[in-house]
């Protein structure tokens, strides 16, 4: 029977735990800020822990979704304390290969499973359980743990050793890092030709330009919006982690290193928080 524990209860973690308390997998969630755990442990009609150790000694699967690579090993450490032998601990964070390498050996020591397991599909698949899961470790662990994971993906990949989730993540980023460039720039051109933008983005939207950014924000950005969505800090993280993976295996990533920059402009007019469809303002600008 699968105990599960959240830790993380961002933009992401919130989706994953309510599609968790659904299938009934979901024993206790944590979060830094525990005002978020508590109430949403009130809603959600589970336990709130007060730290992660505590948390780790409830369950026999641990859940977490939390921001950076440091956020992450923090974290892992914690679990490490209490954790009880043979639970499986499921990263779904964005982070570095090396991190996850590194989180599955603090573990090991431990004989507790770490699978490295990023998503896609935005705020939007983690509330309605349709996340795309790009995984990496033991595909013995993937498969014990699964039904777990199909609560908040519909699309669950086994890619290989630990890490290579991580690594198929910064492929996803880099490509999405190229979509927001196409799409914010399309739509800054419609916008100089006078053109109806909700009728264009429904037309694109259905031929091949079509895409899920495009379909997602496209209307919101063009009316200035930026509601996270995807904090363009976050991606930005994510961009730094693609260049010095591109770096070090000898390939120029031009796309990415643009998107960063413009990001860095971004960042340092206050749009840290705001979604990376922000991107439009440098180009309306
Ligand atoms: P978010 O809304 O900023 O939430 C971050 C969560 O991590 C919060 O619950 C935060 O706690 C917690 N946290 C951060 N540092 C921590 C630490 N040192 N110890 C314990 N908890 C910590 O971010 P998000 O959008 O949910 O993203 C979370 C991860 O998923 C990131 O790695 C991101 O790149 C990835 N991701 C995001 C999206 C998206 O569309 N948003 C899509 C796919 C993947 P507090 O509440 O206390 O701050």
């Amino acid at each position: 029977m699968f105990k599960v524990g959240m830790i993380g209860l961002g933009a992401m973690g919130v989706g994953m735990a309510k599609n968790l308390a659904k299938a009934d997998f979901l024993t206790v969630i944590y979060n830094r800020t525990i005002e978020k755990s508590q109430s949403l442990a009130q809603e959600l009609n589970v336990s709130s822990a007060l730290s992660i150790e505590e948390l780790a000694t409830q369950v026999n699967v641990i859940c977490l979704c939390v921001s950076r690579d440091e956020d992450v090993l923090e974290v892992i450490k914690a679990i490490s304390r209490t954790v009880l032998p043979n639970t499986i601990v499921v990263d779904m964070s964005t982070v570095s290969s090396h991190t996850a390498r590194q989180a599955a050996a603090i573990l090991a020591c431990k004989d507790v499973d770490f699978l490295d397991a990023p998503v896609s599909g935005g705020v939007e698949g983690a509330k309605n359980g349709t996340l795309a899961m790009m995984v990496g470790g033991d595909g013995v662990v993937l498969e014990k743990v699964r039904p777990v994971l199909e609560t908040m993906a519909n699309r669950i990949v086994h890619i290989g050793e630990t890490g290579s989730g991580q690594a198929t993540k910064a492929v996803n980023q880099i490509m999405a890092a190229g979509i927001n460039q196409a799409v914010t720039e399309a739509l800054a051109f419609a916008k100089t030709q006078s053109l109806p933008m909700e009728k264009i983005i429904d037309v694109i939207s259905g031929g091949a330009a079509g895409n899920w950014f495009l379909q997602h924000r496209g209307v919101s950005m063009t009316q200035g919006l930026y509601p996270a969505g995807f904090k363009l800090a976050l991606h930005h993280k994510d961009l730094k982690i693609c260049e010095q993976m591109g770096e070090k295996a000898g390939i120029n990533l031009p796309l990415t290193t643009q998107t960063r920059l413009d990001y860095e402009k971004l960042i340092a007019e206050g749009f840290s928080d705001c979604d990376i469809s922000a991107l439009y303002h440098l180009k309306v600008k």
